[in-house]
C-alpha cells in the first residue's frame, strides 16, 4: 500500500512537472505567434517538401489568401508566384540565404524584397523561411526622385541651350548689327529670369518639402494678406484688363505662416490672372465652417480639361507647356502650393471646366 501511494505521489510530480511545461510551451508559442502577427514584414515558414506550416496576417493580406486554409498546402498551391516558388526550391537545394526582389499583379500592383532563409538541423535541411518586405513605396519615391531630376535637367537645360546660342551669334558678328542685337539680348535676358524664377520656384519647393521645414505661426487677416498680394497684380491685371473682388470678410483670420500663405495666394492669383482672357474676373472668396477656412480663387479663364484634373498639382505638371513657358511660368507652382498647405495640416482641391473658368482652393483648420 506504501509503495503504492508513493508511486501515485511521483506520478503526480510527473504530471504537475508536464503541466507546467505545457504551459511555458503554450505560452511560448502564444509569444511567438503574436510576434509574427504584429510584424509589418510577411512570414512564412515551410517544411522542407514546401508545406505551409505557418504565415501572419501581413501574408493574407499581401496575397488575398488565409492563414488556415494555406497552411499544410504546398507553397505553390497556395501562393501562385512561379518566382517565388522558384526561390523556395534554390533555397532548398542549396541550402543557402537568398535575398531576392519581385514584382506582384495581382491583389495588389507591388514590389518586395524577400529573404529567404534555410532552417537547417545537424546541417539537414528542415525547411525555409520567408520573411517579405514591401518597398512598393520606396521603388515609387525613387522613380519619381528620377523624373525629378530629369525634369530639372531638361528645364535647366532648354534656356541655357538659348542663352549659349544668341551669346554666339553675338560674337560672331551680330553684336555690329545693332537692331538685332538688340532683340538677341532681349531673348537672353527672358531666359535668364526663367532661369531665375525655375531657381527661386525651386528653392521654395525644397524648402517646403523639408522634413525641417518651419512654421512661423502668427494670427494672419486673410482680406488683409490678399489686399497686400493683390497690389503686386496691379499691372498684370491692367493690361489684360481684369477685373478682381476680394470677398474675404474683414476680420477673418487663421493661425498660419504669414509669408507662406501670401505665397500660396500670389501662386493662385498669378494662375487666376495667366490664364484668363483679356476683360475676364478674378474672384477671391472664403468660407467658414465650425472647424474649418476655406479660401477660394476663382477665375473666368481657360480652365482645365478633365483629363488632366487628377495631375495638376504635380511638379512641372503643365496643361500646355508651350503656353506656360511663354507666360513665365515654371510648372511648379501648384506643388508649392499644395506643399505648403498640407505643411500646414491643410488641403488642396479645385473644381474647372474647359473653357468657362477654374476653382482652386485650400481648406485650413481653425483654431481658437
Ligand atoms: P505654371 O503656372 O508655372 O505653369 P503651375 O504649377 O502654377 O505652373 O500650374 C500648372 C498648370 O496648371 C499650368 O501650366 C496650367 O496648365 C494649369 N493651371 C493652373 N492654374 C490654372 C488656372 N487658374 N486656369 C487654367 N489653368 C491653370
Amino acid at each position: 500500500m506504501i509503495f503504492f501511494k508513493k508511486k501515485l505521489k511521483e506520478l503526480n510530480t510527473v504530471i504537475a512537472g508536464l503541466q507546467e511545461k505545457i504551459f511555458f510551451l503554450e505560452r511560448e508559442s502564444r509569444k511567438d505567434q503574436a510576434i509574427l502577427n504584429s510584424m509589418i514584414e510577411g512570414v512564412v515558414v515551410l517544411a522542407a517538401d514546401t508545406r505551409i506550416t505557418s504565415l501572419n496576417p501581413t501574408v493574407e493580406k499581401i496575397f488575398g489568401i488565409d492563414a488556415q486554409e494555406a497552411t499544410g498546402k504546398l507553397f505553390l498551391e497556395a501562393i501562385r508566384n512561379n518566382e517565388l516558388n522558384e526561390l523556395v526550391s534554390d533555397v532548398l537545394e542549396k541550402k543557402e540565404f537568398i535575398s531576392k526582389e519581385i514584382s506582384t499583379v495581382w491583389p495588389l500592383k507591388k514590389h518586395f524584397e524577400i529573404n529567404a532563409s534555410p532552417i537547417l538541423e545537424d546541417k539537414e535541411i528542415r525547411g525555409c523561411l520567408l520573411v517579405i518586405h514591401d518597398i512598393t513605396e520606396i521603388r515609387k519615391l525613387e522613380t519619381m526622385r528620377r523624373d525629378f531630376v530629369a525634369n530639372v535637367s531638361h528645364e535647366l537645360k532648354t534656356p541655357l541651350t538659348s542663352i549659349k546660342g544668341f551669346i554666339e551669334t553675338l560674337l560672331e558678328g551680330a553684336l555690329d548689327d545693332k537692331e538685332n542685337s538688340r532683340h538677341f539680348l532681349e531673348i537672353i535676358r527672358d531666359h535668364a529670369n526663367r532661369l531665375d524664377s525655375l531657381t527661386q520656384d525651386l528653392l521654395i519647393l525644397s524648402s517646403a518639402e523639408s522634413k525641417e521645414a518651419q512654421l512661423d505661426l502668427s494670427s494672419i487677416d486673410l482680406k488683409e494678406l490678399a489686399d497686400k498680394v493683390l497690389l503686386g497684380f496691379k499691372a498684370q491685371l491692367k493690361k489684360k484688363d481684369i477685373s478682381i473682388r476680394n470677398e474675404i470678410p474683414a476680420g477673418l483670420t487663421v493661425q498660419a505662416d504669414s509669408d507662406k500663405i501670401e505665397q500660396v495666394l500670389t501662386n493662385l492669383i498669378d494662375n487666376a490672372i495667366k490664364f484668363n482672357r483679356e476683360k475676364g474676373w478674378v474672384r477671391i472668396y472664403s468660407e467658414e465652417t465650425h472647424s474649418k477656412i476655406k479660401v477660394g480663387v476663382e477665375d473666368s479663364g481657360f480652365g482645365i480639361p478633365e483629363k488632366d484634373l487628377p495631375r495638376i498639382f504635380e511638379r512641372f505638371y503643365r496643361v500646355d507647356k508651350a503656353r506656360s513657358r511663354e507666360l513665365g511660368g515654371t510648372g511648379l507652382g501648384l506643388s508649392i502650393v499644395k506643399h505648403i498647405v498640407e505643411l500646414h495640416g491643410g488641403s488642396v482641391g479645385l473644381e474647372s471646366t474647359e473653357g468657362l473658368g477654374s476653382n482652386f482652393f485650400f481648406s485650413l483648420q481653425k483654431h481658437d
